[in-house]
């Protein structure tokens, strides 16, 4: 088993905030393919953005109308940006919006209320969406890396592996293309605005640190320049990368930070969360805590319920004492099996008297809605059903 060196800097291919043993190295193809895609408009801020086209020897504020169209409107289509001098629509578009995602599959469930999209990266790289609509919100849970080096054994994402980072704009233009979807009314009986995004899909979000807190700041400042969303309705989770966690604190954000927890004691969350051979559950615990502090918000502390392996009362007992009396509240998720591993979810009464236990010791419990499990809903199921074939 590779033992990488902890604190790496930051790079495409992956090569990021530290790992433990047990977590994976970009695999050899990936080192060979970390190519950032070309450069687009949601990379740049607005100052950024009027430069490319004064370079282009076209007029700085043709920058402004071109953002306004694609956060604003949320358009692509050129044909329809008619306020830009036709002959000058195809440049600035190349330039500034070249294409980065391309569906690769799309499917719906939930009355088609879920929607998951696989997408082909420029590279050939292939990541997920999911768009979630409720009568009172719509969500989108985006990726922020192709694969996943953090190698978590019951996660589909875990077992291939780390291929990169994606872009500031990659992660950007899934929530923009999506609020495109929910713009066009296809959503039955759900507003027609998006305004939720969690970074819950692919990849460990605080292992992309730079690219992602630039995406929470073009998809949080308003249009021209951004989407205009409310920080408190963007969630960036974590395995608890404790150094990524203070340097999220020093942000001064106010997004919700989410810890994929799983365990409550650092035997089975060394397995379960390899990352935590490095950060063990005191001092990832701590780290959130220091979040709560900062940021008055609550933590939402995930963990994902596998049947005889973190569901037991005397775990529930021993996380209801971790978390009570903290600004915390628990998401338990009903696991999504991938195929033919061993890991399981619990069944509904272990479950139930679970969520029982840690209610009776003061903290507030939720069990996360299935939504999606019959297009595959767990994150990195798609991208494997399409690779395998
Ligand atoms: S559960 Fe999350 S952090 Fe763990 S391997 Fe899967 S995508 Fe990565």
């Amino acid at each position: 088993m590779t033992v990488l060196p902890l604190l790496q800097p930051e790079s495409p291919d992956g090569g990021d905030v530290a790992l433990a043993r047990g977590v994976r190295e970009p695999n050899a193809r990936a080192r060979h393919k970390a190519a950032l895609p070309p450069k687009h408009l949601a990379d740049l801020d607005l100052a950024g953005r009027r430069a490319v086209a004064a370079e282009m020897g076209e007029k700085a504020f043709r920058a402004n109308q071109i953002s306004t169209h694609y956060f604003g409107r949320l358009v692509r289509d050129p044909g329809q940006m008619t306020d830009i001098p036709a002959a000058d629509r195809d440049r600035l578009t190349a330039a500034l919006m070249p294409s980065l995602l391309t569906p690769v599959r799309e499917l719906d469930c939930d009355n088609g209320t879920t929607r998951k999209t696989l997408w082909r990266l420029h590279d050939g790289s292939l990541v997920e969406s999911v768009l979630m609509g409720y009568p009172d919100r719509v969500t989108v849970c985006i990726s922020s890396q192709a694969g996943c080096g953090m190698a978590c054994p019951f996660c589909a994402t875990g077992q291939a592996g780390l291929t990169r980072n994606l872009s500031t704009a990659e992660i950007v233009d899934q929530v923009v293309w999506f609020a495109g979807v929910a713009a066009s009314g296809v959503l039955a009986d759900c507003p027609p605005r998006l305004s939720r995004v969690v970074f819950m899909g692919m990849g460990e979000p605080l292992a992309n640190y730079a690219r992602v807190i630039e995406a929470v700041h073009r998809l949080t400042t308003p249009a021209p320049e951004g989407l205009g969303l409310s920080q408190r309705h963007i969630t960036v989770s974590t395995v608890g990368l404790v150094p990524a966690i203070d340097r999220l604190i020093a942000e001064d954000l106010s997004v919700t930070l989410a810890l994929s927890l799983h365990a409550p004691d650092d035997d089975l969350r060394d397995e379960l969360v390899p990352v935590n051979q490095r950060w063990k559950v005191a001092e990832v615990l701590d780290a959130v805590w220091r979040y709560a502090a900062h940021t008055g918000r609550r933590v939402s502390i995930e963990y994902a319920m596998i049947k005889n392996v973190n569901d037991q009362p005397w775990r529930a007992d021993l996380l209801g004492r971790l978390l009570s009396g903290r600004l915390a509240h628990v998401n338990l998720i009903p696991l999504n099996p991938t195929p033919g591993s061993r890991w399981d979810a619990s069944p509904k009464p272990v479950e139930r008297e679970f969520v029982r236990r840690l209610r009776a010791a003061g903290v507030p419990t939720t069990v996360r809605d299935t939504r999606g499990r019959e297009i595959d809903g767990a994150c990195g199921q798609l991208a494997a059903a399409e690779v395998d074939g």
